[in-house]
This record gives structure tokens, C-alpha cells and sequence, in this order.
């Protein structure tokens, strides 16, 4: 027996999510590096072990249910279990995304790898989970949601994105739902905006790095026992629904 904790990290493979990887092997877990792509998985576990983190590879894409229920075994073998899982992967659909032009294809995209996957993923953790000492779940949202945000003149919401905005206030309200269903376990949910960070999903136009935005999932992540759980946080604090 081992008093090494696991976790997984969704779209481990670049931006927020590698770092939150980085961040998690650095306090001593091992860390599940979940990524679609076999090349650019390949390379980040490469390279967080040559930063001396405990990870191993973890094929998935979480729109796919074989895939998804593929990583669960995997992770299961590995590891052993799960004590943490950061639902980090997410698109934003493209720059374009004005609700009167926009192509219903695309809406329907978005939903699926930001709302309909993390859903997808969290239910074949679960299982693992469950049998933690003190599990943990983070979906990576986005301050964009917040609906109270959006219609607060001044807030800075970014452009109008009507398939990526409103799919992090998805995202949020099914966390809520999460969270009263998981009420008497010791698992806790929480959501975590990263901040406008520079990544790939904005052209690099985010104004922090990626290592800034994955403390608070990594805070989230590693919460003490007794710790907030259905609630929605950034850097400085909570985030209005
Ligand atoms: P990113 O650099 O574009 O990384 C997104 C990650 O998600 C990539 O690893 C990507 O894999 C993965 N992914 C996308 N679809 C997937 C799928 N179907 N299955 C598995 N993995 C998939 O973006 P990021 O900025 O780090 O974003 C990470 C999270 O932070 C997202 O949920 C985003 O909404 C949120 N966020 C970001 C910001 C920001 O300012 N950057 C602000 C608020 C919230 P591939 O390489 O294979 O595409």
C-alpha cells in the first residue's frame, strides 16, 4: 500500500491542463495524463517526467464513450484508483459566434466536449472515486458563465460567444446538480475559473500564463476534508452564478 494520491487531468496535453499535471506531480501525485491525440500525449508525459512528476499516459477523448470507459480501466490497472479528477478539456468553437448567425452544428459541439463530456467522465470515475478517502472533482469553467457577470455593465465577459459562454454556465448549473446528489459522500465539486489566460483557445491573447490558471483547479483539487464543495471559484474568491 502506497500513500500516493492519483489524479486525472482531462486535455492534460497543453495549456491549463499540462500545467495543472506539472502542478499535481509536483505536490506527489501521479498524475493520469488524459489527452486524445497519441503524439501530443506522448509528449507531455515525456516531458513532465523529465520535470521529475509520477505520470503516466491516459488515452481519451471525452466525447467518446468507449474511449472514456477505456481511460477508467486504464487509470484502474495503473494506479488503483482515483482520488482526483480535473475536467480541464474544453473548445470554444471557433471566433465566430454571434446567436443569430450561428451554425447549430457548432452549438451542439461545444455542448458535447464541455458539458455532455465532463458528465461522461466524471460517471466512470465515479466508481473510483467513491472509494477514496477524500475524492475531489474539478470542472474547469470559465468566469464567462456567470450570468450575473454577463449582464453586469462592465464585466469583462470577452466577445460574444454564444456556443462557449453559455456552455460554462451549463457546465456550472450541472456541477450544482452534482453537488446536492453527492451531498452526503465525502466527495467534493467544485468549478474553477482560471483566469484570461495565454493558451491556444485564445490566440495566446490571455493576459496570464498557464501555470497562473491552473492554481485555483489545483487548489480545488487538494482541498482539505470539510472544504467547500458546489460552489464556483477564481484566484480572488468566488465567482457570482
Ligand atoms: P487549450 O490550450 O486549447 O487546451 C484545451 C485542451 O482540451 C487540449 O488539451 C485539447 O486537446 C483538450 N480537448 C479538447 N477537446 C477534447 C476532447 N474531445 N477530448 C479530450 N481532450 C480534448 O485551452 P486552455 O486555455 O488550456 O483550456 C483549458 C480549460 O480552461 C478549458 O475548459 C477552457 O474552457 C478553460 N478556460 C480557459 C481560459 C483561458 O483564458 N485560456 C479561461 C477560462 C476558462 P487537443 O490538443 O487534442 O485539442
Amino acid at each position: 500500500m502506497t500513500d500516493q494520491k492519483t489524479a486525472l487531468v482531462t486535455g492534460a496535453n497543453k495549456g491549463i491542463g499540462y500545467e495543472i499535471a506539472a502542478g499535481l506531480g509536483a505536490l506527489g501525485y501521479k498524475v493520469g495524463v488524459g489527452a486524445r491525440d497519441d503524439a501530443r500525449r506522448a509528449a507531455a508525459v515525456d516531458k513532465l517526467r523529465a520535470g521529475g512528476a509520477d505520470v503516466f499516459g491516459v488515452p481519451l477523448d471525452v466525447t467518446d464513450d468507449a474511449s472514456v470507459t477505456a481511460a477508467a480501466r486504464l487509470i484502474q490497472e495503473q494506479a488503483g484508483g482515483l482520488d482526483a479528477l480535473v475536467n480541464n478539456a474544453g473548445i470554444t468553437g471557433g471566433p465566430e459566434q454571434a446567436p443569430t448567425t450561428i451554425d447549430p452544428e457548432t452549438m451542439l459541439a461545444v455542448v458535447q466536449t464541455n458539458v455532455i463530456g465532463v458528465m461522461r467522465v466524471t460517471n466512470a470515475m465515479l466508481p473510483m472515486l467513491r472509494r477514496a478517502a477524500s475524492p475531489r472533482i474539478v470542472n474547469v469553467s470559465s468566469s464567462v458563465g456567470s450570468l450575473t457577470r454577463q449582464t453586469t455593465p462592465g464585466s469583462f465577459v470577452g466577445p460574444i460567444a454564444v456556443a462557449y459562454a453559455p456552455s460554462k454556465t451549463f457546465l456550472n448549473a450541472v456541477m450544482v446538480q452534482y453537488a446536492k446528489e453527492l451531498a452526503e459522500t465525502n466527495i467534493l465539486i467544485n468549478a474553477a475559473c482560471p483566469g484570461f489566460v495565454a493558451t491556444d483557445l485564445n490566440g495566446f491573447r490571455g493576459t496570464g500564463t498557464a501555470q497562473q490558471g491552473a492554481a485555483t483547479p489545483i487548489r480545488l483539487a487538494t482541498l482539505p476534508d470539510g472544504g467547500p464543495t458546489g460552489q464556483f471559484f477564481e484566484d480572488a474568491g468566488t465567482v457570482p452564478w
